[in-house]
């Protein structure tokens, strides 16, 4: 097993885009009441008195959409400025990108992922739920904005949906040729969006890799990141090509992370909703954190077996809560 060092981390569950497999329209969405929120001082005080201690360096910010929380730059800052603070990334949809990527980078950001799903706007407005206005072009300001601010590795996750994007995929490999820009292929996953995905299920991530071969030759990368991306790249390329792919390959053996939701449940596995532990009613009614920290420490002990084993199946289960609101 890996070690278990980073923790995602959901600030909101809103989200100012309603994507087609994430949030699909017609799903009654509950949205967490505000008092249900993690405060920033609550936050706070499980990174540095539960999470810390028990070996969590590395933190990712996500939602919802992490830059609809208040505060989120005051917070980005608290996280980067604590010593034990190894590495502090964000996913995004990009689309308040623009206006904040500077500030986001001063307060000690360094790594960015953007969600874009397609290069092709009428097909982007369709994926993220049209409201009538286009959002491509401001969500493309926002990726060039952390491009020119500095942010690097800067990451395009893509979410890959049969029929709806995926004869893009040359196109968006091919953003990695002149740019430093890392693209990141991502097997539609079956949480909160039966009906699309029951129609359409996922792309095996090697049926990506040949495409791409087929067009531009496709060498395993010597760069090896940390998570759950096998890394490739087109040769001569300046950034690289990643698959995640949680569906066609298990790699719960390779897992090092855990999930904390916007209302502060800490989830051991993304595809089991087993063994969550409520956090946020724990510190509300008085449990402290020494005993949070042996909760939690259980929890990582029994991750292995918790660790979801069983995707041969396809699975489709009904799942109680949506990406949205566990943070991807
Ligand atoms: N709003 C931010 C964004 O758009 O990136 C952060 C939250 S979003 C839930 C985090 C990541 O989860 C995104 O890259 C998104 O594409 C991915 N995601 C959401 N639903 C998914 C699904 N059903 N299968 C695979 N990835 C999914």
């Amino acid at each position: 097993m890996n070690q278990v060092d980073y923790l995602r981390i959901s600030l909101i569950d809103r989200c100012n885009f309603r994507c087609q497999y994430c949030m699909p329209e017609g799903t009654d969405l509950e949205y967490v009441l505000r008092q249900q929120l993690l405060t920033f001082e609550e936050l706070l005080t499980l990174i540095q008195e539960v999470f810390i201690p028990v070996g969590f360096t590395r933190f990712r910010l996500t939602g919802g959409e992490p830059l609809l929380r208040p505060r989120v730059v005051e917070l980005v800052q608290a996280i980067a400025s604590l010593p034990q603070t190894q590495d502090l990334a964000m996913t995004t949809n990009g689309f308040l990108l623009a206006g904040m990527a500077q500030d986001l980078y001063d307060a000690g950001l360094r790594r960015i992922n953007i969600s874009l799903d397609s290069l092709d706007s009428d097909t982007f407005e369709s994926i993220i739920g049209n409201r009538g206005r286009s959002r491509w072009q401001q969500v493309w300001d926002g990726i060039v904005a952390a491009h020119s601010v500095g942010f690097d590795p800067l990451k395009l996750n893509v979410v890959v949906i049969p029929g709806v994007n995926d004869d893009e995929i040359l196109d968006l490999a091919a953003l990695t040729i002149d740019r430093q820009w890392h693209v990141r292929f991502i097997e539609f996953m079956p949480i909160g969006n039966s009906h699309l995905f029951g129609d359409r299920g996922w792309i095996p991530s090697e049926e990506l890799r040949q495409r791409i071969r087929d067009t531009f030759g496709l060498t395993e990368s010597k760069v090896r990141g940390n998570g759950p991306a096998d890394v490739f790249q087109i040769p001569g390329a300046k950034g690289t090509l990643g698959f995640i792919s949680q569906m066609s390959e298990c790699f719960c053996d390779r897992c090092n992370r855990m999930r904390l939701s916007a209302d502060g449940w800490l989830r051991p596995c993304l595809l089991n909703e087993s063994n969550q532990i409520d956090l946020k009613t724990a510190l509300r009614t008085g449990v402290d954190t020494a005993e949070l920290r042996k909760q939690v420490r259980q929890l990582l002990a029994m991750k292995p077996e918790i660790n979801f084993k069983q995707r041969e199946s396809g699975t489709t289960g009904a799942y109680s809560r949506t990406m949205s609101q566990i943070g991807g």
